[in-house]
């Protein structure tokens, strides 16, 4: 089911899409990361591809 309102819809979004990858271990770390939570040395972060947006 599709979410009606936008600002509702904005806010799952950004929820969904707001985060970065490890491309070591592939673990989500928080926007504003700037390195890997869990394996630490790792720098290679790629934010998460926003083109799908929200699930429907
Ligand atoms: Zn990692």
């Amino acid at each position: 089911m599709p979410i009606a309102d936008p600002d509702i819809r904005a806010i799952a979004m950004r929820r969904r899409l707001y985060y970065k990858i490890c491309m070591r271990c592939g673990t989500r770390n928080p926007w504003r990361a700037t390195r890997c939570r869990k394996c630490r040395r790792s720098d290679s972060l790629r934010p998460k591809k926003r083109e799908l947006g929200p699930k429907k």
